[in-house]
């Protein structure tokens, strides 16, 4: 069986290793944009300088070595002809080996493909930024290493997004000493994941480190030199943001441009069924290509059952919680799980105290989302569980509500009729 994987992110190697372990003698082609396997979760530590190129890597050379799998690096896909089972590849200018750049396109033929080419940054249209040479999205190392480079002439640095992204990159460039503002039209910093205040104290954290905040604002201009390049961003109430480079941060776009044409359904993402399979007989998909989640986690899921199917087992996606978000700066851990929306007629409970700041919605008696900040996050397995199997706690915090952020595992154990503990 010839197995071809497009992309060595997430998806692309937890698809290779489970295939290794399900088929010892298939032959494995990983096609990647990237020539490094890399954490993209890691990428702010490139950037800051703490780690090297050889340190992103989640795949130790042992265990690549093992896997016995064959990698064309720096390449790119043209199309996928689905008729003839063939991925048409060609290098990346500047990046592929030397031995194989030198063919200049290939074709590779498949007997199962999984598609698990994540997704690119997205600069927004705004006046200038799409045309400027100063402007970087930052997603993939090769991506990393350019901002890395140009940060060395650079003073002002202009980050567009205040999302974990955007501030991730905001992070890498303060500990590099870089004078840094980051613009967001939100109110406050990674809003998709932290509700005001927790977003609020990393804010505060973020300023005593230097960090200028335009929040609640939007990109209305540009100022660019004869260069080419972007020297000050203009805001929609006047303010002039200087720059030497700007990051793009302010979102992204599944990386299938080269299946448009193709019989492979797409609907901004790749369309999937609950065995990761495409509309296409033997062409499977997995990570953020597919738009069910954009989590690291989400994405090796996705890929591990995508591999079973792609190896003959019948196994069906159904983990597919994806509110889960993880966060430290500065020493200040978060977790955040559920949508963190709140609605009409929901029970906001919140705490602070020395340990941190904790907030909880429930809706109807069942708890929605919890933020947990600070020094108490231990035994947070039990939210996840709570929230993902949308368990009553209504009986719980009947006497105490403050019960919500004490919750364990024992406060769902019951007894079944034969005396046996069951989990409610
Ligand atoms: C800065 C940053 C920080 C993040 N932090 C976190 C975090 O803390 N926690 C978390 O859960 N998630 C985080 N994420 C999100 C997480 O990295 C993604 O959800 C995850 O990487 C998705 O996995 P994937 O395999 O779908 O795509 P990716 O890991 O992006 O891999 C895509 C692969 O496809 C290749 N590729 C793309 N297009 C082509 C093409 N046309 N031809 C050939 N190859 C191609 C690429 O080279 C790459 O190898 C972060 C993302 C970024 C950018």
């Amino acid at each position: 069986m010839k197995h071809v994987i497009i992309g060595g992110g997430a998806a692309g190697i937890k698809a290779a290793e489970q295939i290794r372990s399900l088929e010892k003698d298939s032959k494995i082609t990983i096609i990647m944009e990237d020539m490094n396997i890399h954490s993209r979760c890691m990428l702010h530590k490139y950037l800051s300088g703490e780690r090297n190129t050889e340190e992103m890597s989640f795949l130790p050379k042992e265990m690549e070595d093992e896997l016995n799998i064959e990698f064309f690096r720096g390449y790119t896909i043209s199309s996928v002809d689905t008729d003839r089972k063939l991925v048409k590849i060609f290098p990346l200018k500047d990046q592929a080996d030397d031995v194989k750049a030198k063919e200049e396109m290939e074709d590779v033929s498949y007997d199962k493909l999984l598609i698990a080419t994540g997704s690119n940054g997205f600069i927004p249209p705004a006046p200038g930024l799409r045309e400027a040479k100063n402007v970087h999205c930052f997603r993939h190392l090769r991506e990393a290493e350019i901002i890395r480079e140009k940060a060395k002439d650079s003073e002002n640095i202009a980050i567009i997004g205040a999302g974990l992204v955007g501030i991730d990159a905001a992070y890498g460039m303060l500990e590099r000493g870089k004078k840094v503002t980051v613009i967001d039209m939100a109110v406050s910093i990674i809003p998709m994941q932290l509700c005001k205040k927790a977003g609020d104290m990393y804010q505060k954290l973020f300023e005593d480190d230097g960090c200028k905040f335009e929040l609640g604002r939007k990109v209305s201009d540009t100022k660019m030199d004869s260069d080419g390049n972007i020297t000050a961003i203009i805001l929609d109430n006047g303010t002039e943001v200087k720059c030497d480079l700007v990051i793009a941060a302010a979102g992204e776009r599944a990386a299938i441009r080269f299946l448009e044409g193709s019989s492979i359904k797409i609907n901004r993402f790749i369309e999937v069924d609950d065995h990761m399979r495409t509309n296409v007989k033997d062409i499977f998909a997995a990570g953020n290509a597919t738009g069910l989640s954009g989590t690291w986690p989400n994405a090796k899921k996705q890929a591990e059952v995508a591999a079973y199917n792609m190896c003959g087992f019948d196994k069906t996606y159904d983990d597919t919680y994806a509110m889960k978000n993880t966060m430290n700066f500065y020493g200040l851990a978060t977790l955040s799980l559920g949508s963190g929306k709140e609605e009409e007629g929901d029970r906001i409970i919140e705490q602070q105290d020395s340990f941190g700041y904790r907030k909880a919605i429930i809706r109807n008696g069942v708890l929605d989302s919890v933020v947990l900040q600070g020094k108490n996050l231990n035994y947070a397995g039990v939210y996840q569980h709570i929230i993902k199997n949308k368990i009553n706690i209504e009986d719980i915090i009947k006497d105490d509500e403050n019960k919500v952020f004490k919750l364990s595992f024992a406060d769902f154990y019951d007894t079944d009729d034969r005396g046996q503990y069951v989990y409610a």
